[in-house]
């Protein structure tokens, strides 16, 4: 109640947050010594869209959560069409195309369900939009996650770091191209895999690892936790 009056008087505080600043980092196994899944909150159901009224209504008062495996083991792939540099390139995607990531996004699925029904939650909802509370199996999550799957803007690795004989990696630890002279790489392309979270923080970090690279700065002493 506090935090409402502060959102209301004075537009501070956690109430006045959108809860799309609202995630989890959980494990869908529970022998797993660090969360592979993320759930993503959102302040509308998932099928939201843009609306102009009268002519396309707005969409019905709702929340939604997106479950997100964080280490997927399923490879996309960017690859050349053409030797023209000014073409498109071809993206493959490949969502879920393995029975782990399918199996990561079902259990996240199923974790969101459990929290829109604890009692706190179940006093602001009629009922579950979608996939439905009929969609049970496995079999039902795994078709609503193959209709529904897409991107949270986290692409990544097409141009990965690698060292020794690695051949299927385009830069050295010093972010070189190998083979090509006085040429760094320096964004998400680089990171050999997903980091576990929102990619942001980590390719800001590679950009003043780079700065300092370039510089010929000494490595700073390494943090160790308490
Ligand atoms: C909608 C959306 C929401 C996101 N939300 C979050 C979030 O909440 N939290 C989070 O951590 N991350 C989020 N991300 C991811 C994150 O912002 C990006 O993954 C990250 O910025 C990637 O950094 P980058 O340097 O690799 O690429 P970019 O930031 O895309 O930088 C690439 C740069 O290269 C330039 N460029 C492209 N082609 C050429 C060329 N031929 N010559 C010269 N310059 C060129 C582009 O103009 C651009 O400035 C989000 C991404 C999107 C798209």
């Amino acid at each position: 109640m506090p935090e409402l009056a502060r959102a209301h008087f004075f537009g501070t505080g956690l109430a006045a947050s959108v809860p799309n600043n609202v995630m989890a980092f959980v494990k869908s196994d529970a022998s797993s010594n660090i969360p592979d899944v993320q759930l993503l909150f959102r302040v509308a159901p998932m099928n939201a869209a843009p609306y102009l009224a009268p002519f396309r209504q707005a969409y019905p008062d709702g929340f939604g959560c997106r479950p997100t495996p964080l280490r997927p083991e399923t490879r996309g792939a960017v690859r050349l069409a053409s030797t023209d540099p000014s073409q498109s390139p071809r993206i493959q995607i490949d969502f879920l195309a393995t029975d782990r990531d399918l199996r990561m996004v079902r259990t996240g699925i199923r974790m969101a369900r459990e929290i829109f029904n604890q009692p706190a939650v179940r006093a602001c909802t009629a009922a579950e939009i979608a996939p439905g509370p009929d969609k049970t199996s496995d079999a039902d999550l795994d078709a609503y996650a193959r209709a529904t799957a897409t991107t949270v803007y986290h692409p990544l690795g097409t141009c990965k770091m690698g060292v020794g004989t690695d051949e299927t990696a385009v830069v050295d630890p010093q972010l070189r191209v190998r083979g090509v002279d006085r040429l760094r790489v320096v964004d998400a392309s680089v990171m050999p895999d997903l980091v576990g979270g929102n990619i942001n923080a980590p390719v800001i970090m590679i950009a003043e690892k780079a700065a300092d690279l370039i510089l010929g700065k000494a490595p700073l002493a390494p943090v160790t936790a308490a």
